[in-house]
C-alpha cells in the first residue's frame, strides 16, 4: 500500500486506520461466521447485537439520558431539515432559526414549507463569519423550537456556548458531535450525519427526547415520523447496516482514546496549532471572527486566489489532501475532526511556514 495521506476533507472525512482495517476484515468474514458483514440480515442476532452495541456506546460516550431515543436513519442530515418541521412545527405556528451558514439556510427553506420561521440571528451579510455572542434567546420562548447549527462546516464557525431558551432546542451537530462534552438534556433533539465525525456516509443519528414523539400530525407519512423509527428501534425498514456497524467501530476507538473529554482536549490543541500560525502572520487571514472560531473546520485565505491554488496543489503533492475551501468562500479549509491525527496538523503548519517563506 502507498503511504497514507493526511485527509483534510470536510466529509466524508478521515477515519481511524484501525477502524478501516477492521471493517475490511469484517466485510469478508464477520466474527468467523463464514459470512460477510454487509450480507447479514438486519434481523439476524449478529446484526441486532451490532446495532445495540453502537447505540449503547453512543449513550455511554454522550451520557444520553434514558428519556431520549437514539435513531439511526437514512437520508443523511439533509432529510432532517424537513423531518424536524414535519414532526414538530404545527400548522400556523412559528419556529425560530439562527441563520449561521449554508446548512441553516437549507433548513430554513424546508421549515417554511410547514409553518412560519422567525430568524432570530443572521450573519449572512458578513459571509457567515460569526455565530451569536449573546446567547440569550428567551425571545423565542413562544415558538415551537429554536434551531441552530453548532458548527458551521463551510465557514469554520462554532458555538462555544449553546443558545439559552425556554423552548425546545434543536441542533444540527453534523460536524462537531462527539468533539466536546455537552449536556444532552439541554436539547430536545440533536441530529448529525455520520460522515464527518462518526463514521461513513449513509446514516444520520437522531437523539430525540421521547415526549416529542407523540406530537406529530396525523398527515405525516409513516417513514417520516420519528415515532415510527423509535417504536421499532430503527428497524421499521432496512436500516443503513454498514454505517451503523462502522459508527460502532469509531465509537469503540473513541472510547479507547479516553472518550469525549480526552478528544476535546486534543481537538483544542490541534486547532490552536493552526490558529497560532494564522495569527502570527499577515500572509494568512482567518475567515471566522476570532470569538467564533471552530475547532473542527479551520478556514483561511491567502493574499490571492492564485496563491491559494498553488498552496493546495503543493500541499497535495506533500500528502496533505482535501484543503480546498468550499466554493462559497474559496480559500483554504482544514477539516480536523476527531480522527484527524495531530501529526498531520503539525505537518500542515510546517508546510504553511515554508509556503509563506517562499511566496511572500
Ligand atoms: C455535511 C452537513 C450537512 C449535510 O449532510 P448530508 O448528510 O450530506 O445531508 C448538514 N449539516 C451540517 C452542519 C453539515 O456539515
Amino acid at each position: 500500500m502507498p503511504a497514507r495521506i493526511y485527509n483534510f476533507s470536510p466529509g466524508p472525512a478521515t477515519l481511524p486506520q484501525e477502524v478501516l482495517a477492521q471493517a475490511a476484515r469484517d466485510i469478508v468474514n464477520f466474527q468467523d461466521k463464514g459470512i460477510g458483514l454487509i450480507e447479514l440480515s438486519h434481523r439476524s442476532k449478529e446484526f441486532m447485537a451490532v446495532a445495540q452495541e453502537t447505540e449503547d456506546l453512543l449513550r455511554e460516550l454522550m451520557n444520553i439520558p434514558d428519556n431520549y431515543k437514539v435513531l439511526f436513519l437514512q437520508g443523511g442530515a439533509s432529510s432532517q431539515f424537513a423531518m424536524i418541521p414535519m414532526n414538530l412545527l404545527r400548522q400556523g405556528r412559528t419556529a425560530t432559526y439562527l441563520n449561521t451558514g449554508t446548512w441553516s439556510k437549507k433548513a430554513v427553506k424546508e421549515a417554511k414549507l410547514f409553518g412560519d420561521v422567525d430568524l432570530a440571528f443572521d450573519s449572512s451579510s458578513t459571509t457567515f463569519d460569526c455565530v451569536p455572542q449573546d446567547n440569550n434567546f428567551h425571545s423565542a420562548d413562544g415558538s415551537e423550537y429554536l434551531y441552530f447549527v453548532s458548527n458551521n462546516t463551510i465557514y469554520g464557525t462554532q458555538f462555544r456556548n449553546f443558545p439559552e431558551t425556554g423552548t425546545n432546542l434543536i441542533c444540527d451537530m453534523s460536524s462537531d458531535i462527539l468533539s466536546r462534552e455537552l449536556d444532552v438534556s439541554q436539547f430536545a433533539l440533536i441530529f448529525a450525519g455520520a460522515q464527518k465525525n462518526m463514521g461513513p456516509a449513509g446514516c444520520a443519528v437522531v437523539i430525540i427526547r421521547d415526549d416529542l414523539l407523540a406530537g406529530c400530525p396525523d398527515s405525516v407519512p409513516t417513514m417520516f415520523r420519528y415515532q415510527t423509527h423509535a417504536d421499532k428501534g430503527s428497524m421499521f425498514n432496512t436500516p443503513p447496516c454498514f454505517a451503523i456497524y462502522a459508527i460502532g467501530l469509531v465509537l469503540k476507538w473513541l472510547r479507547d482514546q479516553g472518550g469525549v473529554a480526552a478528544i476535546a482536549e486534543l481537538n483544542c490543541k490541534k486547532a490552536a496549532l493552526i490558529y497560532d500560525m494564522i495569527d502570527s502572520t499577515e500572509f494568512y487571514r482567518g475567515h471566522a471572527q476570532v470569538s467564533s472560531r471552530s475547532t473542527m473546520n479551520i478556514t483561511f485565505n491567502l493574499p490571492s486566489p492564485e496563491l491559494e491554488a498553488k498552496f493546495t496543489g503543493e500541499a497535495t503533492e506533500q500528502g496533505l489532501d482535501g484543503l480546498k475551501g468550499h466554493r462559497s468562500i474559496g480559500g483554504i479549509r482544514a477539516s480536523i475532526y476527531n480522527a484527524f491525527p495531530y501529526e498531520g496538523v503539525e505537518k500542515l503548519v510546517n508546510f504553511m511556514k515554508d509556503f509563506e517563506k517562499q511566496n511572500s
